[in-house]
């Protein structure tokens, strides 16, 4: 087990009030660079609460897109392992941040590049906290990007619900400590159904929003692309998010599902009158057509006139949907392409 940060200063200060860590946790969120600029802290213990590591994530590399309007950072975290975690540009001339929640993934989605890798392990709440904290520092060491971080999309390496307790903590963290409200940050998951049921319960479960990775409204398509799905999923997911929007929905708050683009596999017009049909059973969700990124050569993109044409399909059973802007493919950021090599053992 890692220690977190907190578990770290009870050993180095058992017997402080509980309020100093509230502080602390404050400060960790601040302006501040590192423990020496937490000035309310006692003399006693900035001397010593320097053992603690203020930051989970060191930077081995940075990539920006040509158009700088995308960075990519690797980040280096305990076992020597590296996450992937991306600033892009958002249209509230502000930014959105792509954070991780496991090294690897478990879930092996056909078309997804960390799929590939496998799992190697969950973050720790610092680790995913500690991205967001990343990017702060970032954009204060280069100004010349000016604005601010508005939005977290938990999008990047893993299956955020595979690792539901930390990123639970990690976003009632960031909702405590940043003005990011719910609405502003979303989590993706290709559909734990089980995690997905005790959203609905749990009163720790802060109501973001969540996007599901549907990429096929047909059994058959779905469990071809998305292994972990399972004949009855559908109906099943269908069910859960009818509950779901029942109980946390309303004009601002809606579902939406992502849908992938693959040519000849998920982008028929039959594709689209299934998906079409699938979301008007439910009701308040949106669709989120995702042009497919290159992360290999089993699938291609579907062509832009045919996502035109399945858009139209959903736009006439009028579905609401829209099309993600590819952002950093030139960097491999997009969707889909994080991915980190592992190193060999004689480096
Ligand atoms: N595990 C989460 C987060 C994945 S990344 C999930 O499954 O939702 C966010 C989105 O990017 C998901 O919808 C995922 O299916 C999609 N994606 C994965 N690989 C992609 C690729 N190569 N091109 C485009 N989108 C991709």
């Amino acid at each position: 087990m890692i220690q977190s940060r907190h578990e770290h200063y009870l050993s180095l200060f058992p017997t402080e009030p509980a309020f100093r860590w509230k502080q602390i946790e404050q400060g960790l969120f601040s302006f501040a660079s590192s423990w020496e600029d937490l000035t309310a802290l006692s003399k006693y213990m900035r001397e010593n609460i320097g053992s603690i590591p203020w930051m989970s994530v060191t930077e081995q590399q940075i990539q920006v897109s040509r158009n700088s309007d995308t960075h990519k950072a690797l980040l280096r975290v305990e076992g020597d392992k590296d996450i992937e975690t991306v600033l892009m540009r958002n249209k509230r001339e502000a930014w959105t941040i792509c954070v991780s929640s496991q090294i690897g993934c478990a879930m092996r989605c056909g078309f997804c590049a960390t799929g590939k890798m496998g799992l190697i392990r969950n973050l720790t709440t610092d680790e995913i906290v500690d991205q967001y904290r990343y990017w702060m520092q970032y954009l204060k060491d280069h100004p010349e990007l000016e604005g601010r971080i508005s939005n977290i999309v938990f999008m990047g390496m893993g299956e955020p619900l595979a690792n539901y307790e930390a990123v639970k903590d990690a976003l009632n963290l960031i909702l405590k400590h940043t003005d990011i409200g719910r609405t502003r940050i979303t989590v993706s998951t290709v559909g734990v159904l089980p995690r997905l049921e005790q959203i609905l319960t749990d009163k720790d479960w802060p109501h973001i929003r969540l996007a599901v990775s549907l990429h096929s409204a047909v059994a058959e398509t779905r469990k071809q692309i998305v292994p972990t799905s399972y004949d009855d999923f559908l109906p099943k997911l269908g069910d859960w998010a009818k509950r779901y929007l029942y109980r946390h929905g309303n004009r601002r708050h809606h579902l939406t599902f992502e849908y992938v683009m693959l040519k000849g596999v998920n982008d028929t017009p039959d594709q689209a009158r299934a998906l079409a049909k699938f979301v008007n059973r439910i009701g308040n969700v949106r669709v989120n057509l995702i042009p497919y990124n290159l992360t290999g050569l089993e699938f291609e993109c579907s062509t832009n006139p045919t996502i035109k044409a399945f858009l139209d399909v959903l736009q006439s059973k009028h579905v609401i949907a829209t099309t993600r802007r590819t952002m950093g493919d030139d960097i491999d950021a997009a969707c889909g392409q994080l991915a980190v090599k592992e190193k060999t053992s004689d480096t």
